[in-house]
């Protein structure tokens, strides 16, 4: 057992040992998807001698959207999701960079895949992370040959349990072929995002992300992004964008609360620009670290210290 399992996570309107915080295999949300959950990010600044929350505000008002999508009774107000999540890091002892998981799941036993009159809980944990995509080197994406889940299938807005299967088929069939990750298209066939990130490319100079209409998870660092680009006189676009754009993109970049600002080498085997990071990725990516360590006063206002 690891040392991080140890400490105490919420569970059922308790605080206990997350290596405890275990469900039952009848459990609804175990047997059709029914949950959905958030994950967000501490970053320690070691100068400052505090934990900082990446926006939890708007990873809360997201779980509450997806509840009322996913016809979840579920309506944590903001201080106690906020007292509840200080308290697991607080209690923990937690001084280094994190990830928590907060998850909303249908949790009774019964029978019959629907959402309406079924019992749901709230739980969150946390668990040490540092990178979850390497923000260390070019990736290598893959267009997937799966099709990202549209809003009448399966809201990927809603962040459900059960939608990730998209992603997991599209990633492993980008790992299983040799990629880094993978870019889906949405039934459109136009560009969507990654498998567990939004997707930005740069051409001529503008900063181009998918709209909220492209089946994609709106993104918190993906707002991030774009507020941070925009502050720095980078012209920013939502609009669609085609496949082929990704193949004549000068940069290429992920990102997200495990993705961070993750850059891309290549797609389907054509370099990315000159395949090194883009000047705008590059800024860009040192920027949101600055951020989300809490060494720019100006966006302080987006960061919960913890201590
Ligand atoms: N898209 C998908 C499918 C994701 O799972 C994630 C990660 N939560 C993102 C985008 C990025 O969202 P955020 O920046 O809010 O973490």
């Amino acid at each position: 057992m690891e040392d991080f399992e140890k400490l105490p996570a919420y569970f059922d309107g308790k605080f206990i040992s997350l290596k405890d915080a275990n469900l039952n295999v009848r459990t609804h949300a175990l047997q059709y998807g029914t949950a959905f959950f958030g994950g967000m990010r501490a970053y320690y600044n070691e100068k400052e001698k505090n934990l900082f929350l990446v926006r939890l505000e708007d990873h809360h008002a997201r779980l509450r959207q997806s509840a009322k999508i996913l016809r979840f009774h579920w309506a944590m107000p903001y201080a106690e999701f906020l007292d509840i999540t200080l308290k697991v890091l607080k209690d923990g002892g937690w001084k280094q960079n994190c990830y928590l998981r907060p998850f909303i799941y249908k949790s009774e036993l019964s029978l019959s895949p629907r959402l309406h009159n079924v019992e749901d809980k709230f739980a969150l944990y946390a668990i040490p992370l540092e990178d979850y995509l390497d923000t260390t080197r070019g990736l290598k994406a893959q267009v997937s040959s799966w099709v990202r889940i549209s809003d009448n299938q399966i809201p990927a807005r809603a962040k459900a349990t059960g939608g990730y299967i998209n992603s997991a088929l599209a990633k492993s069939e980008a790992l299983e072929n040799g990629f880094d990750e993978a870019i889906f298209l949405d039934q459109r066939g136009l560009v969507s995002e990654g498998s567990a990130e939004n997707i930005f490319i740069v051409r001529a100079g503008k900063l181009i992300t998918p709209g909220t209409a492209s089946a994609i998870l709106e993104g918190v660092t993906r707002r991030t992004v774009l507020a941070l680009a925009r502050d720095l006189g980078i012209a920013t676009e939502e609009r669609d964008i085609s496949r082929t754009e990704l193949y004549a993109a000068d940069e290429i970049f992920f990102c997200g609360t495990g993705a961070q600002v993750a850059w891309v080498e290549s797609v389907d085997r054509r370099q990315i620009g000159d395949g090194k990071i883009g000047p705008l990725t590059q800024k860009l990516q040192e920027r949101f670290f600055a951020f989300a360590k809490g060494e720019l006063p100006e966006y302080k206002a987006w960061l919960t210290p913890v201590y």
